[in-house]
Formats: C-alpha cells, sequence, structure tokens
C-alpha cells in the first residue's frame, strides 16, 4: 500500500480504448479513498485541437494523467495512412503534454509502443535503444510521433521540471479491443476471422507466414502495471512492460490458441503472399523486473480465452 494519502485526480485520455478500459475495470474493483478518476473518450474533447484540449484540463483540473488517446492500428493500417498516423499522434500528444505543464499536472503517463523501435538493431531491444536508427518502414508515421513522446518529456523535465514519463507496451490485447477486419492489431483481427471462418465451416486464413515472433500483453496485465508506474515510478525514461523474452510466441501459435478457444475444427491456412511485418522485435522487461521482480501476467493462453469469450458475448457491441 502506498504511503502518500495526498488526494489526486487521475485524468485518462483514451479512456474508452482498449487499455482505457481495462485501466477502469481495475480501478473499479480496487478503489483508492483518495483517488478520483475520470476516463475521457474523444466525444468529451478533440485532443488534436488545443482549445478543446484546455477545456476539458480547466473542467477537470487533474494532478496526473493517464495520456493513452491516439490513432491506433494493425500492420495493414499502419500502412496505408503514414502520414495521418503521423500528424494526428503528434497533434494529440503536443496539446495533451502541453495542457499538462499549463495546468501543472504532477505526474503525466504516456504510451508508447515496441514497434517504434529502430528496425535494424540488436537483439533484445532495452529503453536506452529508441532513437538509435530509423523504424521499420511499414509504420515509420506513428513511430517518429510516438518517439518524440519521449524527447518531448526530457525536454518539459529539463526546461520546466515537469515529471512526465512514458511506457512501452508490447501488442496489447483483451476485451474491447478493435476487431475489425481490416484495421485491427493481429489477435483481435484473427478472433473476428476465426469467428466468421467457424461460421462458415472453412479453415482460418492468416496472412503471412505464421512465423514472425511476438511478445504480447493482456490489457489486464498493462492496466495493473500502468497504475503502479502512475503511483509509484519516478523516472522521466520509459520502461518497457512486457512479458519475457522466454514468452515470445510465433504467429503461428497465436492462431492455434484462438482456434482453441473458439473450439474450431477446421484448421488453419496461412496466405505468404501478405507481407509478414517485422520478423521479431524481441523486447527486455529487465527493467520491469528489477523494480517488480514478483509480478506475475496471465498465461496467454487463458487471456485469450478470456477475449475471445468477451467477443463471442459482446459480438453486436463490439467495435468492428
Ligand atoms: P484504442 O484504439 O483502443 O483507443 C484509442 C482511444 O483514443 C479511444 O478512447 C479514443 O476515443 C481515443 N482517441 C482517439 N483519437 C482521439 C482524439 N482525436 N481526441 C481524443 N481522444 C481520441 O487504443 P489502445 O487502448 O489500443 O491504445 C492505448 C495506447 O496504447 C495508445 O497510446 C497506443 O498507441 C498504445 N499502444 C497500443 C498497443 C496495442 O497493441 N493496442 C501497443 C502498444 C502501445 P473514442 O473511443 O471516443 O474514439
Amino acid at each position: 500500500k502506498r504511503a502518500c494519502t495526498e488526494k489526486i485526480k487521475v485524468l485518462v485520455t483514451g479512456g474508452t480504448g482498449l487499455v482505457g478500459r481495462a485501466l477502469e475495470s481495475h480501478v473499479i474493483s480496487d478503489p483508492q479513498p483518495n483517488e478520483e478518476w475520470i476516463f475521457l473518450s474523444s466525444k468529451d474533447g478533440d485532443l488534436r485541437d488545443m482549445a478543446q484540449a484546455r477545456r476539458v484540463f480547466e473542467l477537470h483540473r487533474p494532478t496526473h494523467v493517464a495520456h493513452l488517446a491516439a490513432m491506433v492500428g494493425g500492420l495493414f493500417k499502419n500502412m496505408k495512412y503514414k502520414l495521418d498516423f503521423l500528424r494526428e499522434n503528434l497533434l494529440m500528444n503536443d496539446c495533451v503534454l502541453e495542457c499538462c505543464r499549463e495546468f501543472g499536472v504532477s505526474r503525466c503517463v504516456s504510451c508508447l509502443s515496441t514497434c517504434i523501435f529502430p528496425d535494424k538493431t540488436t537483439y533484445p531491444i532495452d529503453e536506452t535503444m529508441i532513437h538509435n536508427g530509423p523504424p521499420h518502414d511499414s509504420n515509420f508515421g506513428y513511430a517518429y510521433a510516438k518517439r518524440l513522446i519521449d524527447i518531448q518529456n526530457r525536454a518539459y523535465h529539463e526546461q520546466y521540471g515537469c515529471m512526465f514519463t512514458s511506457v512501452i507496451p508490447t501488442n496489447i490485447f483483451g476485451p474491447h479491443d478493435n476487431f475489425n477486419l481490416q484495421d485491427s492489431h493481429v489477435i483481435p483481427g484473427l478472433i473476428h476471422k476465426c469467428y466468421i471462418a467457424k461460421q462458415k465451416d472453412e479453415p482460418l486464413t492468416v496472412l503471412g507466414t505464421g512465423s514472425p515472433l511476438r511478445q504480447f500483453i493482456y490489457s489486464k496485465d498493462l492496466a495493473r502495471l500502468s497504475l503502479w508506474v502512475l503511483r509509484e515510478y519516478h523516472e522521466i525514461d520509459p520502461i518497457i512492460l512486457s512479458v519475457g523474452e522466454e514468452d515470445e510466441v510465433s504467429i503461428r501459435e497465436v492462431a492455434l490458441m484462438i482456434n482453441k478457444a473458439m473450439g474450431m475444427k477446421q484448421g488453419i491456412q496461412f496466405d505468404g503472399s501478405k507481407s509478414d511485418g517485422q520478423l521479431k522485435k524481441t523486447a527486455s522487461n529487465s527493467k520491469l523486473r528489477k523494480y517488480l521482480p514478483d509480478f506475475k501476467f496471465t498465461p496467454i493462453q487463458q487471456a485469450i480465452d478470456e477475449t475471445v469469450q468477451w467477443f463471442c458475448e459482446n459480438y453486436d457491441t463490439a467495435r468492428k
């Protein structure tokens, strides 16, 4: 339990997204008497616009900010809309961080991603390597916008003493994800495809060879870790929030786990003519492990089972 009993008011941008919803359900299940939480959607204000962002900050006057709002998407959306990913995220991050400064926010935690690291690198990737070379061409718009958050955090600290930091999650999945067939990340996209394939009594088709390796983090685990960062992590430098290197899985294994969770009997086929993206981007979680050696991640099959169950139960209203 925390020693600090000061009243804090946390504003969560992107509060209606995958991570925001997971954070919200965690906070509801474990309320702290000295904390008030506000979860924003884009309907509360377009954070690309400084006047609207200021209105939101003026209304809520937060002491802490979890900045999750972003234009987000999987490989194929990233390849198609590079300028939109760059501009929308640059604008949003600039407005939110500047409002944090103007309104005297004492802690702001923003979200980067392991997919913004240099393409040509050594593995495992760690927090010190973000700016060591160009990102993969498939998502350079998103990557450069996100990298700049780290630069902004350092500059806000050096010029104004602000305590803004960032977390670097690997691929996230869970309830309330975007399950759109074109624009989603790999797990929600495959869950939706699998759901349709099962109804049509066809095999699940996976784009690419299935061989790329990824580390996935369940949104509920990320919510618990993000809360710890907001409350107890006092560095400006980012921290990777990920399962260990030994828990990296191939897309093929993920597809098998989804098929199992869905009770699919029709098997899987791979369309090797489609892009695989980066073959791997293994990240080290040793900084996290130094702080939290005993943190237990949810086993991936269990997390996929829960996500598939949530999707099937909420099919009509899920984002798709
Ligand atoms: P989602 O796409 O699920 O949610 C995005 C959120 O941002 C929504 O609440 C959305 O509001 C809000 N938003 C989007 N545009 C605007 C805008 N112009 N003004 C105000 N709010 C806006 O995102 P995730 O939860 O998946 O991602 C959270 C963070 O984690 C992001 O910063 C992302 O870059 C990062 N991340 C995500 C990964 C992943 O695998 N998903 C991997 C690594 C990092 P509304 O619902 O009203 O549209």
